[in-house]
Formats: structure tokens, C-alpha cells, sequence
């Protein structure tokens, strides 16, 4: 039975990086209908909220991700909150103790910093000496005794350390580098070595998916899966994510949190969708367009790329489009934005939805730049620019206008069947055409010369104006202002 679980830190927001991880996961528990766990690493007593667990929870169910086993609805190997499993941790380490594999340490942490410190300023290699190796029976009871603080060291054995990484390949590292790790510290708490290694193995994870960043820590997780006689999962350490300068993704890129893009207006079926791209290919040659039951069909990792993947903000921007074109959550949210915004009238609004599905959505990359598309769109401003004087080059198009205005002025709220049927007549009467008719009639409209067609545009504008939505001026006093200017 295939077991995977995702161990996020609650430290912070979730990013794009950490949530990556998460995903790779989740897809290759659900391809291969194994399980699929959160446990939460919440050992760093200092950083970690409670807040931010929360927020991990609602972000990955955003995204559409579930889990079979975690802190808020329990399972088989409960808890699954680190905080919450110190007995178990403390327990396993006397046994390694007894065993003969771990051994009480009383060196301060500050006589050996002082002592790396010394042989990195001489420019020499530098490991923990072993000095509390072989202390004595008696001599650990006297320093108990005196209260003397104390961790525990994992005893390294000597070695080649050698495991085998899905998207790395065979790894090998010499084990007398390596410092006789800590596993639990001198206030009881455990190191992130050492209780990933006992959760997972106690969890029965058959593969650690996770962040390359960890992949220098697998050689020392190693030696304790084989002090601990438990079985070594299958690794899989997963590229860093670049930003378009290929730096680490960061900050400095702009929104990098889960959160963020949410709140952006990104849908989570393109979050998803992108998210797993990055350093990931299908095997389906072309679209990338994958919605999520097509992705976990798909997920392989031995498909995952072992170099970075880069950031791109247009692949995203061109999947949410897709996704704000096709997903049946779209039009709510779209649909909450307009109210947030006040772009909703307080009637029609299933026809003025329509509208702004049709004509605004597929200008917009994310739902957030939906506000200010509608006011490019419907605003009316009486500056002066070429492209008008342009338009207006002959005198004929005010003629055409005055007519225009003559025809709005004996109607209520222009439909789109008068527009067309005025512009029937007006092609009639001022016998022009194309261009020569819609430039003078789009220019009085809107003062621009191109947007949306004006079949779609004019309802807009109509609708709005009616429920005097941020301002917008009515079609015929769009003209009849233009032709005081222009006129
Ligand atoms: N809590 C660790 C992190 O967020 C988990 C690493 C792991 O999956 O082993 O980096």
C-alpha cells in the first residue's frame, strides 16, 4: 500500500514551493490509490501558530487536495501534530541509548561553536569530536546528578551511506563527515531529523516526497532508519523553484503564498493545474491544459525534473484563462467581485453576469482585473486625442452623428437589435459603411478608437448607466457630449 504525506512547517504562509510538494504527493497517492497524509512539523515551538496550520488546511482544500489521515481528522497513527508526540519520540530515543546506537551528550552548544568557529577561522574541517561517546555509567549519573544539560547524539556509524533517490538517482556520501547528529535537544524537544525519520517510519510512508533543500539531511535520516531498524522509504528530493531572473523564487518575485494568488482572483483549478508543471512533464504531448483527475491519471515520478523549474507568470495567467472560460466556479466568483467592486446592479443581474462573462472575462488574465477592465471599458472621458481628430476627418461623420444622436434621444435604453437597426438606417441615409460608419459611432461612444465590439459594448454601457453603476454615462449623452465638443 503506497502512503505519502506532505509535512509542512506552520511558520508561515504556504507558498508556491512548499505546496508543490504537497501536490507531487497527493498526485502520486491518488494515481496509485494509496493514502495520502498531512502531518503537521510544529517543533520549532517559537515560529510555529496555530493560525497558520488553519491557513495550510484551507489552502490546500482551495486547491482541491484531500487527505486521508491528519491532525483535524485523525487515523491510524495519530497524532499527527509533532507537538503532540514527544513521549514517542523520548521513548524511542532510550532505546537507542540502551541499544548502544545513541548516547547522552553534555557538551555545551556554546563550547562547540566556539571550537567550529576556531577551525573554520583556520580554514580547517571540523565535526563534533565524539567526546561524550564513552562516558562512563557513573559519570553520566554525576552529570544528571548536577543538572547538567544534556542531548542525545545518534553514534554515526562508520561507512558508506547509500540510498537511492527517484529523481537523483543512486546517492552515495562517506559518513566521517558527518557529526554525530542531534535527536532530541536538551529541552526534551526533537530534532527535524530525527522525528521525521520516527514518524514516517512509524507512519509507515513508503515515499518521501519533498524539497531537495532536504536532500543534504537524507544521509543522516538514512543512519537512523538503521539505527531504528525500520525499512528505508523510496526518496524523492524535487528541484528548487526559480523566479524569472532564475534566483530562488521569493518575495522579491512578487506573490508567492497560496493566499496570495487566491486573492489575486487565480482559480485553484489553474493553481493546480500550473502548480504541477513545474518540474513535472505528462506524458500527453502538446496541451497543458490538465484539469486535476486528468493529472493524477497522468502522475509519474520518474517524469519529475531534477533541474529547477522557473517561475512563469504568463503560462499561469494563460491557464487561469482557460480555466476562468470553462470552470463552473467562475461565474461565482466573478460574480463576487463584481459585488465587492460595485459592479452589480441591483437588478439584472443574471443578464448583466452573462454580459461580463462574455465580453469582460476573456479580456482578463485573473478575476481581480475584472473592476478595473469594466471601467476601461465604460468610461467616458472628453480628452482630446488624435485618434479622434483622426476619425473625424471629414464632416460627414458629425453629420452622422447628429442623426445617431437625433434616433437615441427618441428611445429609452438602447438594445442591441435598435443599435443595429439604427445603424441600418444610418448606412442608409449617410451612405457609409465599416469603418467609415462604426469608427465616428465607437469614437462618440467610448472617446477611443477600439474596444469590444459594439453589439456586446453598448448593453454594457446601457445596463450600467441605468443602475448607476460608478458613473457611467448613458449612450446618448455620451453623443450628445461629444457633439457639443466635437460638433
Ligand atoms: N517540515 C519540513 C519542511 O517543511 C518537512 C520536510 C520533509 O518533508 O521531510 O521542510
Amino acid at each position: 500500500m503506497i502512503r505519502t504525506r506532505f509535512a509542512p512547517s506552520p511558520t508561515g504562509l504556504l507558498h508556491v514551493g512548499n505546496v508543490r510538494t504537497g501536490l507531487f504527493a497527493w498526485l502520486f497517492a491518488r494515481n496509485l490509490g494509496g493514502s495520502y497524509l498531512i502531518r503537521i512539523e510544529d517543533t520549532d515551538q517559537e515560529r510555529s501558530e496555530r493560525q497558520f496550520e488553519d491557513q495550510i488546511y484551507e489552502d490546500l482544500r482551495w486547491l482541491g487536495l484531500d487527505w486521508d489521515e491528519g491532525p483535524d481528522i485523525g487515523g491510524a497513527f495519530e497524532p499527527y501534530r509533532q507537538s503532540e508526540r514527544r513521549e514517542i519520540y523520548r521513548t524511542h530515543a532510550e532505546h537507542l541509548i540502551e541499544k548502544g546506537h545513541a548516547y547522552w551528550c553534555f557538551c555545551s552548544e556554546q563550547e562547540l561553536d566556539q571550537a567550529a568557529e576556531a577551525a573554520r577561522q583556520s580554514g580547517e574541517f571540523w565535526k563534533y569530536p565524539g567526546t561524550c561517546r564513552d562516558l562512563s555509567k557513573s559519570d553520566i549519573q554525576k552529570r544528571f546528578a548536577a543538572n547538567d544539560p544534556a542531548v542525545v547524539r545518534l553514534r554515526v556509524r562508520s561507512g558508506v551511506i547509500r540510498f537511492r533517490d527517484i529523481v537523483h538517482g543512486d546517492m552515495e556520501f562517506a559518513s566521517d563527515v558527518i557529526s554525530d547528529p542531534i535527536l532530541l535537544r536538551s529541552d526534551g524537544w526533537p530534532t527535524y531529523n530525527y522525528a521525521v525519520v520516527v514518524d514516517d517510519a512509524m507512519m509507515k510512508i513508503t515515499h518521501v516526497i519533498r524539497g531537495d533543500d532536504h536532500l543534504s539531511n537524507t544521509p543522516k535520516q538514512v543512519l537512523i532508519y538503521e539505527a531504528l531498524d525500520m525499512p528505508l522509504p523510496e526518496f524523492a528530493h524535487l528541484s528548487t523553484i526559480l523566479g524569472p531572473d532564475h534566483t530562488r523564487l521569493s518575495k522579491r518575485h512578487g506573490a508567492t503564498a497560496v493566499s496570495q494568488f487566491r486573492e489575486a482572483g487565480y482559480l485553484p483549478e489553474a493553481m493546480m493545474n500550473y502548480i504541477s508543471l513545474l518540474g513535472w512533464s505528462p506524458v500527453s504531448e502538446g496541451s497543458e491544459i490538465l484539469p486535476g483527475d486528468e493529472l493524477i491519471r497522468q502522475f509519474r515520478l520518474d517524469r519529475v525534473n531534477k533541474s529547477p523549474a522557473v517561475f512563469d507568470t504568463h503560462k499561469l495567467n494563460f491557464i487561469n484563462r482557460h480555466y476562468l472560460k470553462t470552470s463552473p466556479a467562475a461565474g461565482e466568483l466573478v460574480s463576487r467581485e463584481l459585488q465587492r467592486s460595485d459592479w452589480m446592479p441591483q437588478a439584472e443581474g443574471d443578464s448583466w453576469m452573462a454580459m461580463v462573462m462574455d465580453t469582460v472575462v476573456p479580456t482578463v488574465d485573473k478575476v481581480s482585473e475584472i473592476p478595473d477592465r469594466l471601467t476601461q471599458m465604460l468610461e467616458f472621458s472628453l480628452e482630446d486625442s488624435s485618434d479622434i481628430q483622426d476619425t473625424l476627418g471629414d464632416s460627414g461623420a458629425i453629420e452622422m452623428l447628429r442623426q445617431f444622436l437625433a434616433e437615441l434621444d427618441s428611445r429609452d435604453q438602447l438594445t442591441t437589435a435598435q443599435f443595429r437597426e439604427i445603424a441600418g438606417k444610418l448606412k442608409e441615409s449617410s451612405k457609409r459603411k465599416g469603418k467609415q460608419l462604426f469608427h465616428p459611432v465607437r469614437a462618440a461612444l467610448t472617446m477611443k478608437s477600439s474596444g469590444p465590439e459594439l453589439d456586446k459594448l453598448i448593453p454594457l454601457i446601457e445596463t450600467a448607466a441605468k443602475y448607476d453603476l460608478h458613473h457611467v454615462a448613458r449612450c446618448r449623452d455620451r453623443v450628445r457630449d461629444f457633439l457639443v465638443r466635437y460638433g
